[in-house]
């Protein structure tokens, strides 16, 4: 039986196992299972709201787990409590998973400030987006001031993940060609930062040029909407440089955003979003299991039209209306 009194209790404390608890209840995908877990949320709704979201993104390889390790280390350092939560399609397409084992968050995973959460297995991107949003919020209720969200930048969850939090960090590395590793161009207008991260041995000098390019290729970008100037920053994960110069920066960033209610707007935009994202979600689960659908054979190679998905749709309300 799960307590969900005893769980908000907890969480509120601050009980990193009590949110683990929670963060798998949001995960499940048993009916049950998610009622309580929008119960949950629900009655923890007004402690969430006030950590930092960030995003980190780039192309495996770019270091993304050993950045989070040596920034949240920073962080944590400086008293925070850093939370990281990761989407990983890989795991979700091909139940392997780039990102592998948390293991390479070695010195983070032990800091009793930090709270590591690898990606749910299974499922689509879209619900593994979906339960990251849940996850974020318990995280906050549980007085976490930053909540760093990795992704793979492969192209496919971007936008998913920009609907989850405030701030889009991105991490190139030099010596990529112009195809920027499969960066594509779309991702880098998203970013509100741009760190170019192993900046350090015979790399150094290069990173630097590499910096300069990749600056005034911005330029180029279309203005971001809120006012927001891009910068690029370069950084070496393993050397634990350039992490004081990146948190300068974010808090910066978030400063703009609190001009204007910026940040409460994008929020707000975020939530009508996830609003029509859901419905959509949960109208197609309920008409994939109906009747109407079911008796249509789906491997059916006859031409289907737009008017034939219509009055499926429309069989399908009838249907619904006849029981009601
Ligand atoms: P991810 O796939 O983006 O999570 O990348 P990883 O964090 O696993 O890093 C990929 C490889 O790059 C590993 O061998 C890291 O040790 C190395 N790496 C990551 N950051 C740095 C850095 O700042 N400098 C150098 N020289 N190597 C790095």
């Amino acid at each position: 039986m799960i307590d969900i009194k005893e769980l908000h209790a907890e969480i509120l404390k601050g009980n990193r196992m009590a949110l683990a608890r929670a963060v798998t209840l949001v995960e499940s995908s048993k009916i049950t299972h998610q009622n309580l877990a929008s119960t949950l949320l629900k009655g923890l709704a007004p402690y969430t709201g006030k950590s930092y979201r960030i995003a980190i993104t780039g192309a495996p390889g770019a270091g993304k787990s050993t950045f989070i390790n040596s920034f949240g280390t920073f962080l944590c350092g400086l008293g925070k409590k850093v939370a990281v939560l990761t989407i990983d399609p890989s795991s979700a397409l091909s139940k392997g998973s780039i990102l592998g084992d948390k293991t390479r968050m070695e010195e983070l995973s032990k800091n009793p400030l930090a709270f590591i959460r690898p990606s749910p297995s299974g499922g689509e991107i879209g619900g593994i987006a979906r339960r990251t949003r849940e996850a974020i919020l318990l995280c906050e209720a549980a007085g976490f001031d930053i909540i760093l969200v990795e992704t793979v930048g492969v192209g496919q969850n971007e936008t998913a993940v920009k609907q989850l939090t405030d701030m889009f960090l991105l991490l190139l590395v030099t010596g990529s060609g112009d195809d920027l590793q499969g960066i594509k161009r779309g991702i880098m207008e998203m970013a509100d930062l741009l760190l170019i991260n192993k900046a350090d041995g015979e790399n150094k000098r290069q990173s630097e040029q590499y910096r300069i390019e990749i600056a005034n290729a911005m330029h180029l970008f279309m203005a971001n909407p809120n006012g927001w100037v891009t910068q690029s920053l370069s950084c070496s994960s393993v050397e634990h440089s350039g992490m004081e110069k990146i948190w300068n920066e974010i808090q910066r960033f978030f400063a703009h955003l609190t001009i204007n209610n910026q940040l409460e707007k994008q929020r707000q935009e975020q939530q009508g979003y996830w609003f029509h994202k859901l419905l959509e979600e949960a109208l197609l689960q309920s008409f994939l299991s109906s009747e109407t659908y079911l008796k249509f054979n789906p491997d059916h190679t006859d031409l289907f039209t737009a008017s034939d998905a219509l009055k499926m749709v429309q069989d399908f309300r009838n249907a619904r209306d006849d029981k009601a």
